[in-house]
């Protein structure tokens, strides 16, 4: 019988406590499927001020402990919690001093009431390793989640000097997206963290401006680098994916060292037979539920109630990765076929402007929605024909998979995970509209293609099934994971 394999994922985010995007789905949902194996991950991360406890009741484990950090004695308080529908445990670490100010990031500036995001995540690594023995669960393995968490491995090691019980544990860096690094002053943060630089393992990583790079750190110092698609871990060895890191991303040393693997979704919480979010279910084999929630949707936003109109949907960062620059050049191709289109999501102030704009002056068919709201977000999924994903680069993307879920089609440009997950529609196959390249002309011709389809009623409602029955669930990568892990603790 294989043993149980201890894996503490250290993470900025994790759905639904915290989330800004992909990274949280990701860690919230992962853990859940490796239960099913012989893994139990827990979850670590900090107790922000916008988490809902009354929604996510917390208990106290440790009180009155601290950390080193910034020359002094950090007072932190310990509490866990359950993901929810889950025995999943989550470990939340309160510190009014780093974990109350904004949100989860500081997106507006670098300084928050005088804190740097990358103090915040210099004090949350730090805390990691110094309340790891409180946590009284032998760990096997942490896995650091992005920048936020990429000291950890290098602090592990520098702990492992002076306390055995560190020695076994092996670190697992995960990039969610490359174009985050995290860079600050490299002797300020080293002597943040209480060490000098002879002692730091990878102090000489400093850039020519005597930057750390805390991405590069978490690369270079845990035992195995994974990435959350296989065509975006060849993409980030390149100069136009690697953001300056291509370099010891491709070492040779590194091949074996640096894999993809395909996220999934949880398809528990996104499932339209029982999302309490839309207000009426459905399923592949009676898709009723979703022609009312198509109404539904468009009385919610004050677009005309027509369900013969095919509905295009964006739901996500409006940003130049997401390719939202593109949007306001196809409207003329959607009003030309009396299309509506819909618009959720927070970003770029340009881009914000622009898509307010559109939606001022074509009130019947455009709606912007500038925020962050999930449930809406759920409700878009559910109620819309297609899903426009047209990123210049996409590291995984979920959207896409969420919205198939959902039975709408997505429209995506052939980058990284997009590439991996959709193929074009042909006769019986393919279950997305693929663009090869970021450009207005190719975004027309995918929707030009859709809107012929959608007009063949009988076969689009083939389509819409096809769709909802793939299978993008956590069950084939939670094995990829499992194999990973058992590999670092044989
Ligand atoms: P990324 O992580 O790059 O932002 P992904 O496609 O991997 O992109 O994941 C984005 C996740 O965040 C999806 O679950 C998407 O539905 C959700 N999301 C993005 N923007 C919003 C928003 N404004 N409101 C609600 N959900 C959002």
């Amino acid at each position: 019988m294989n043993r149980t394999i201890n894996v503490l994922f250290a993470s900025s985010e994790a759905t639904p406590l915290a989330k800004v995007g992909g990274l949280a789905d990701v860690v919230g949902a992962l853990p859940k499927a490796l239960a099913k194996h012989a893994i139990e991950a827990r979850i670590i991360m900090p107790l922000y001020k916008i988490i809902d406890t009354k929604k996510f009741p917390i208990t106290k484990l440790g009180a009155g402990l601290t950390v080193e950090f910034n020359s002094e004695k950090v007072n932190v308080d310990l509490y866990t919690a359950k993901l929810p529908n889950s025995e999943v445990m989550v470990y939340l670490i309160e510190s009014p001093k780093y974990f109350h100010q904004g949100a989860i990031y500081f997106e507006k500036s670098v300084y928050h009431e005088g804190l740097t995001e990358v103090s915040r995540f210099s004090f949350f690594a730090k805390a990691v390793i110094d309340l790891l023995p409180q946590l009284k669960w032998p760990v096997n393995i942490i896995h650091c989640h992005d920048w936020h968490t990429g000291l950890i491995p290098a602090l592990k090691k520098i702990a492992a000097d002076n306390n055995p019980s560190f020695k076994t544990i092996k670190t697992i860096y995960t990039i969610h997206n490359l174009a985050n690094q995290g860079k600050w002053n490299a002797a300020e943060v080293i002597r943040s963290l209480g060490y000098t630089e002879q002692v730091y393992p990878d102090f000489s990583l400093t850039d020519n401006q005597g930057n750390i790079n805390m991405a590069e750190q978490g690369i270079n110092s845990s035992a195995m680098v994974t990435t959350v698609s296989p065509t975006y871990a060849r993409e980030i060895t390149t100069p136009e994916y690697g953001f300056g890191l291509e370099n010891i991303l491709s070492q040779k040393s590194r091949e074996n060292k640096l894999v993809g693997i395909i996220n999934g979704i949880d398809t528990d919480h996104f499932n339209p037979e029982k999302d309490p979010a839309i207000p009426h279910s459905y399923t592949a084999n009676d898709l009723a539920g979703k022609i009312i929630n198509k109404a539904d949707l468009q009385k919610e936003l004050g677009l005309k109630i027509d369900v013969a109109v095919p509905i295009f949907s964006f739901i996500g960062r409006l940003m130049d990765q997401k390719g939202f620059d593109l949007i306001p050049l196809i409207t003329d191709q959607l009003f030309d076929h009396d299309a509506q289109l819909i618009v959720l999501g927070t970003g770029t102030e340009k881009y914000e402007a622009a898509v307010r704009k559109l939606a001022e002056n074509h009130p019947a068919s455009v709606k912007a929605i500038i925020k962050f709201d999930a449930g809406l977000a759920q409700r878009i999924y559910a109620g819309s024909d297609f899903f426009l994903m047209p990123s210049r680069f996409e590291p995984c993307g979920l959207g896409q998979m969420i919205a198939m879920r959902y039975g709408t089609l997505p429209i995506v440009n052939a980058t990284g995970g997009l590439r991996d997950t959709i193929t074009e529609i042909a006769g019986d196959e393919g279950n997305g509209l693929v663009m090869n390249n970021p450009e207005p002309k190719e975004l027309i011709s995918a929707i030009e293609r859709g809107l012929d389809l959608f007009s063949d009623k009988a076969s689009w409602s083939g389509i819409v099934k096809r769709l909802m029955l793939q299978d993008f669930s956590w069950n084939r990568s939670s094995l990829e994971y499992l194999k990973l892990y058992q590999s670092l603790v044989k």
